[in-house]
Order: structure tokens, then C-alpha cells, then sequence
């Protein structure tokens, strides 16, 4: 059976987490990182890790804590002291920071210099945390490709991953020569910016996950997601690189282990 992690998961999300966890265990998915968005979904990832540990329940669940720009919207950067100082304090029983970053997507942030600034800070904090306890990061970086990786590199941050990658091809570059890496969702069956730059890395520089519980779209339909889909993305990725899915897994299994420094 092939085995997969998948390396970015709402699990705080998730309608019915009982019953993904289990279909992610009998489809083969041996690990999962639960990335947090704000306060509250950081303290309910805390207690779903807890929880599986405890049942010694599979998949293997982990932790980063992290404010994501999105979470920004309507606060201040009083309201995310708190919550700061809980990533802080926690973090020992995290893997990494995320998912943090910065989005000039949204409207509420593209026209406002102001938002923009806080967005930057609030990154600018969260990366400091990490290179202080040596934790990667996994970035949000939509509309602020280039933004995101001088702040990364400005922070001196060793281990980062540009999560969903679909920006410039030339920012996509320079990502790489710091050695950073970027991921894959099941987007990949759709976004021709996403496939243009997961085909432009190596397979040594990605990882792969799915951004649960996203809705994918796939032709006339499509499917909300949950951490099993993490096989839907190994399989576009084969499709597009022409690789057979067992290899890949095993590399993209070895990448994960080794950027969340994980067994
Ligand atoms: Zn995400």
C-alpha cells in the first residue's frame, strides 16, 4: 500500500473529523499536519492531536500554529498579542508555524496600505518565532509571491514552504535557490498557474497535501475535501510529471519527514 502525508490540513474544519480520519487511514495516509488560521483553530488542532495521541489513533497527527492573513481582517495588532504569545508557548508541541503569510488578494487588504502593514507585521512576528526555535514555516503567499519570500529570507528563516504555489516562475526560482520548497494541492487537476509551477520544481523541492476542507472543482462537479484526497494530488502529480505514484510518494514522504523533522 502506498503511504502518504498529507502536509497541510484544516482538521479544525472538518465537518466530520471521525470519519476522515478514518477514510484517510484506509486510504493510506500515514500522517497529517493540522495548520492553524487563528487562535481558536490552533487551540482545537492542539486538542485533535492531543486526542488522537491519547487513542494512539492513525493517521499521526501534527501541529503548526499560526496566524494566516485572512484572520486579519477586521483586527488589530492589539487583538493578536494573545494570541502570538499562545504560539509561543506552545510551539514545543508544534511542528511548525502556519499557516502565516501575507494576502494581497483580498480586497479588504489590496487597496489598503494600512491592512497591507499589518499583514506584514504580523508575518514579520510569526517568522521571528521560527527562527528563533528553529521551526519551518508554511507560508500563505497569494498576490504577495515576491512580498513573502524577502520577508522570509529577511528574517533569516531556514525551512520554509510556499503552501499552493502558483505565483511568477521567476520568484518561483529564487524560492528555490534559498532552498525553500512549495506544495501541491489536488488543484493540480485544474489551475494551469499551479501546474505550470509544480512542473517547473524538482520533486526534491515539493510537498504535497490538500488544503482541507476546500472545495476542489473538477469538471462539471467536484468534491469538498478531507486528508484522503492527498492521493488525488500524487495522482495529477504523476500524470503531469509521467512519474509512477509509488516513487513520487516515497520521495514526497522522505521531503515532509525531513522539512517537518518528523519519524
Ligand atoms: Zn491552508
Amino acid at each position: 500500500m502506498i503511504k502518504l502525508i498529507d502536509t497541510h490540513a484544516h482538521l479544525d474544519q472538518v465537518e466530520n473529523i471521525e470519519q476522515a480520519l478514518s477514510q484517510a487511514q484506509a486510504a493510506g495516509v500515514e500522517a497529517i499536519v493540522a495548520v492553524g488560521i487563528d487562535h481558536n483553530s490552533n487551540v482545537k488542532n492542539l486538542q485533535i492531536k492531543k486526542k488522537a495521541q491519547q487513542s494512539e489513533q492513525q493517521p499521526k497527527i501534527f501541529v503548526a500554529l499560526g496566524i494566516h492573513p485572512e484572520s486579519l481582517k477586521d483586527a488589530g495588532l492589539q487583538d493578536v498579542k494573545e494570541p502570538l504569545n499562545f504560539i509561543k508557548e506552545n510551539l514545543n508541541n508544534a511542528v511548525a508555524v502556519g499557516e502565516i503569510g501575507l494576502d494581497f488578494w483580498y480586497s479588504w487588504a489590496k487597496k489598503s496600505d494600512e491592512k497591507k502593514k499589518l499583514q506584514k507585521d504580523v508575518f514579520q512576528a510569526q517568522l521571528n518565532l521560527a527562527k528563533e526555535s528553529g521551526k519551518p514555516v508554511v507560508i500563505h503567499s497569494r498576490g504577495a509571491w515576491r512580498e513573502c519570500l524577502d520577508l522570509a529570507k529577511d528574517a533569516g528563516v531556514k525551512r520554509a514552504v510556499f503552501h499552493w504555489y502558483s505565483g511568477p516562475l521567476d520568484v518561483l526560482d529564487e524560492i528555490l535557490t534559498c532552498g525553500y520548497l512549495i506544495s501541491a494541492t489536488p488543484a493540480l487537476g485544474l489551475s494551469p498557474q499551479h501546474r505550470e509551477a509544480i512542473g517547473h520544481a524538482r520533486i526534491e523541492d515539493l510537498l504535497i497535501e490538500t488544503d482541507c476542507p476546500v472545495f476542489y472543482r473538477e469538471g462539471e462537479g467536484g468534491f469538498r475535501s478531507t486528508p484522503k484526497d492527498v492521493f488525488k494530488t500524487l495522482k495529477f502529480y504523476g500524470q503531469l510529471k509521467n512519474i509512477s505514484e509509488e516513487k513520487a510518494a516515497g520521495i514526497f514522504c522522505e521531503n515532509s519527514r525531513k522539512f517537518f523533522d518528523i519519524s
